[in-house]
C-alpha cells in the first residue's frame, strides 16, 4: 500500500527552477547528497551521546557511493539517523524554511542559481538535475519500520513501507540518459575530492569487481596543523561550512590555550549574503566538542555584529552531553566568544592597514560591524577604529577615525560629523560652509546606525565626537556687506509668522558663506536625518517646533529681500520669494518641498521675470 502525495507549492516551484535552469556545475548535486549524509551521521552521533543504545547497529559511520552503469543509477547511502514517514513528508515534501520564497525570487533575477542552492538549504532537490526519478529507502534509528519514498520531481511523491536491516538512508538516483557520466568511477572520484574532501566520515566509492576505495581525507580539517593544510583545502572547507561559493576574504585558524582550550577556524566571506539583514538570521558558526558536531544554533557564540563570520569552534573543555539549552547560559561559551571576538577584531585591524583590501570587507559588512559600536561595550573603541566614513576632506577614499585625527588642525579636539540620507546631498549641505571656511574636516554619515552609535561613544582617543550642530564657536571674520539690521529683524519676524507651521524659528546666522538659507535643529535635539527616520518608522508628522531656518545676512538675496520689507506694496512678492528660499533649504537638506507644484510655478514665474 502506498500513499500518493503532492509537493507543497513552493517545492514544485523550486524544483521547476532547479531542474530547468541549472546547466553548468550540475555535479554539485553529489556534494549536496554527501553533505546530507554527513549531517545524518552527525545527528545520530549527537543523539548517541545521551542514548548510546540508539547507534548500536550502525557500526562505524560511513557514506557509500554506489554507481551502476548497467542500470544507469547512482546510490548514496549512509548509516546515520535515517527518516521515518513523518520526516520524509516534512523534510522532502515541504519546505519549512522561510528562505524558499526568497530562493525562488532570487533565482528568477539572478543567473547563478548554483550559489543559491546551498545557501537556501534546498540541497536535496538538486538530485533532480541529473535524475528523472529518485528512490529513497530509509529507516530511522531506534525505530523498526523502514520507508520507501519515490518521486519523479514533478507530480509529487509516493511513500510506502519497505525493508532495511539497519538505520540509515539510501538515495538512489535513476540518472537521465544524458547524465550517464555520473556512473563513471573516475569522474565520481574527481567530484568527491573536489567538493567533499573535508567531510569527516569516510566516503567509500564502490568500484564493482575492483572492490572499494575511501576517496576523501576524512579528518576534521581544523584539528590538523596549519602547516599541513593547503590554501585549497581551507577554501573547500569554507565552501562546505558556509555553503557559499565565493573565496573567503579572511581565513583565521587558531588554537587558544590557557584556562580554556579551543580551536577556531573562522572565515569572513568576500561577498555579502542575501539575508544579512534578515531578523532571524542565525549565527554562522558550528560548535563541536572534540570533533562531535553539537550545534549551529548557539547564538551566544558570536555577537550579532559579527553574524557574517562563518566557520567552526571546537572545544574539548565543553561537556559532550551538554544540552543545547545549557549552552546558552554557559560561562565557557561566554569566554570562547570573548576570546574569538578579540582575535577577529585584531585580525581586522591588521587587514585595515591595506586600504583597498579592507574596503572589500567594509563595503560588504561595514554597516553590520558598526552595530558593534552600539552593542559591544567592551570593544566599542576598537570597532570605531575599524570603521570608515565619507568625509569632506576626501572625495575618493573613505576616512577612518584615526585618519581624521591625523589630519585634525592644531588644537582641534573634536571629530565632527553630519548625518543625512544621501552623501552627495550631504556634501553640499549649507551647514558645512563654516567648517569649510575654517578648514575643519567633517565626516559625512548616511546610515541609520550612524544616528545612534555616537550617542554611546562620545569620545575616541581623546577627541569628542560631535554632530556639527553641537559645534561651539564656529564664527569667523566677515568682510562682506551685510543686510541692514532693522530690515533683517523685520524679515525674520515676517517669515516666522508665514512659516510657523513648518519651522519653529527663523534666525540669522554668521555661519553660512555660499547659501542664503539653511535648516537645522535646536541644539541637543535629534538631527533632521533622525527626524526623518523616525517619521518613516512611526508615521509621526509634527516635528516642526524643533527646526530652525537660518538666514545668511551676507547673501545678496537676503540683503535685497530685507530691503524690500520696507515697501508694503511688495509684501506678496517677499512672501513668495521667502517661501522659495524655505523650499531651497529643504532641498539642500535632502527633504521634499511641501508643495511641489506651487514651488515649480513660483520658480518659473521668477525666472521669467529675470530673463
Ligand atoms: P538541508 O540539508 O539544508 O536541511 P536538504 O534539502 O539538503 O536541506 O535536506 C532536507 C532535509 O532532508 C534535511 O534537513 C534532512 O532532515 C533530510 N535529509 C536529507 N537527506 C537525508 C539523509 N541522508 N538522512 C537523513 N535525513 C536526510
Ligand atoms: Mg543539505
Amino acid at each position: 500500500m502506498s500513499d500518493k502525495m503532492s509537493f507543497q507549492a513552493d517545492v514544485s516551484k523550486m524544483l521547476d527552477i532547479v531542474v530547468n535552469s541549472l546547466y553548468s556545475e550540475k555535479q554539485i548535486f553529489l556534494r549536496e547528497l554527501i553533505s546530507n549524509a554527513s549531517d545524518a551521521c552527525d545527528k545520530l552521533k549527537y543523539l548517541a551521546l545521551t542514548n548510546p543504545g540508539i547507534a548500536k547497529d550502525s557500526g562505524q559511520f560511513k557514506i557509500r557511493i554506489t554507481p551502476d552503469a548497467k542500470a544507469n543509477t547512482l546510490t548514496v547511502s549512509d548509516n546515520g539517523i535515517g527518516m521515518n514517514k513523518d520526516d520524509l513528508i516534512k523534510h522532502l515534501g515541504t519546505i519549512a524554511k522561510s528562505g524558499t520564497a526568497e530562493f525562488v525570487k532570487n533565482a528568477a533575477d539572478n543567473g547563478s542559481i548554483c550559489d543559491l542552492i546551498g545557501q537556501f538549504g534546498v540541497g536535496f532537490y538538486s538530485a533532480f538535475m541529473v535524475a528523472d526519478k529518485v528512490e529513497i529507502i530509509t529507516r530511522r534509528a531506534g525505530e523498526d519500520k523502514a520507508w520507501k519514498w519515490v518521486s519523479d520531481g514533478c507530480d509529487g511523491f509516493e511513500i510506502s513501507e519497505a525493508e532495511r536491516g539497519v538505520n540509515g538512508t539510501d538515495i538512489k538516483l535513476f540518472l537521465k540518459k544524458d547524465d550517464a557520466n555520473y556512473t563513471d568511477t573516475i569522474y565520481l572520484r574527481h567530484i568527491i575530492r573536489t567538493y567533499s574532501d573535508h567531510v569527516e566520515y569516510p566516503i567509500v566509492l564502490e568500484l564493482g569487481e575492483a572492490g572499494e576505495e575511501t576517496v576523501n581525507t576524512a579528518s576534521a580539517l581544523w584539528t590538523r596543523h596549519k602547516s599541513e593544510i593547503t590554501e585549497d583545502q581551507y577554501k573547500d572547507f569554507y565552501h562546505h561550512v558556509s555553503k557559499n561559493f565565493d573565496d573567503p576574504w579572511l581565513t583565521l585558524h587558531f588554537k587558544a590555550e590557557g584556562n580554556i582550550e579551543y580551536t577556531g577556524l573562522l572565515y569572513v566571506p568576500s561577498t555579502a549574503p542575501y539575508d544579512l539583514f534578515q531578523p532571524d538570521k542565525k549565527n554562522g558558526l558550528k560548535l563541536y566538542v572534540n570533533k562531535v558536531f553539537i550545534s549551529d544554533k548557539v547564538e551566544e557564540l558570536m555577537p550579532g555584529y559579527l553574524r557574517f563570520v562563518r566557520g567552526v569552534i571546537d572545544s574539548a573543555d565543553l561537556q559532550l552531553n551538554i544540552s543545547r539549552e545549557m549552552l546558552q547560559h554557559s560561562a565557557l561559551i561566554e569566554k570562547i566568544k570573548h576570546g574569538t571576538v578579540s582575535r577577529l577584531l585584531k585580525e581586522l585591524k591588521k587587514r585595515a592597514k591595506n586600504y583597498d583590501d579592507y574596503m572589500i570587507f567594509w563595503k560588504n559588512f561595514g554597516i553590520v560591524l558598526k552595530e558593534g559600536i552600539y552593542e559591544d561595550f567592551s570593544n566599542r573603541e576598537e570597532i570605531a577604529g575599524l570603521s570608515y566614513f565619507y568625509s569632506t576632506a576626501d572625495k575618493e577614499k573613505l576616512t577612518g577615525l584615526d585618519d581624521y585625527i591625523a589630519r585634525a588642525k592644531d588644537g582641534q579636539k573634536t571629530i565632527y560629523y553630519i548625518t543625512g540620507d544621501n552623501i552627495d546631498v550631504l556634501r553640499n549641505n549649507p551647514q558645512l560652509e563654516a567648517f569649510a571656511e575654517k578648514g575643519i574636516e567633517v565626516l559625512l554619515m548616511n546610515e541609520p546606525i550612524d544616528e545612534f552609535w555616537p550617542q554611546v561613544l562620545p569620545n575616541y582617543k581623546g577627541f569628542a565626537i560631535k554632530h556639527i550642530a553641537q559645534a561651539e564657536d564656529m564664527s569667523f571674520e566677515r568682510k562682506e556687506a551685510k543686510a541692514d539690521e532693522g530690515s533683517l529683524k523685520k524679515l525674520t519676524e515676517l517669515m516666522s509668522g508665514w512659516f510657523k507651521d513648518e519651522v519653529g524659528k527663523v534666525v540669522t546666522t554668521e555661519k553660512l558663506t555660499k547659501s542664503p538659507v539653511s535648516l537645522k535643529t535646536e541644539d541637543g535635539q535629534m538631527s533632521l536625518h533622525l527626524e526623518r527616520l523616525m517619521r518613516t518608522h512611526q508615521q509621526q508628522t509634527a516635528f516642526a517646533s524643533t527646526r530652525i531656518l537660518e538666514l545668511n545676512p551676507y547673501h545678496p538675496l537676503i540683503i535685497k529681500l530685507a530691503d524690500l520689507t520696507a515697501d508694503e506694496s511688495k509684501r506678496a512678492e517677499v512672501e513668495d520669494i521667502a517661501r522659495l528660499l524655505l523650499d531651497e533649504a529643504k532641498i539642500a537638506e535632502g527633504e521634499a518641498v511641501s508643495n511641489p507644484s506651487r514651488f515649480n510655478e513660483k520658480l518659473s514665474e521668477y525666472i521669467l521675470k529675470a530673463i
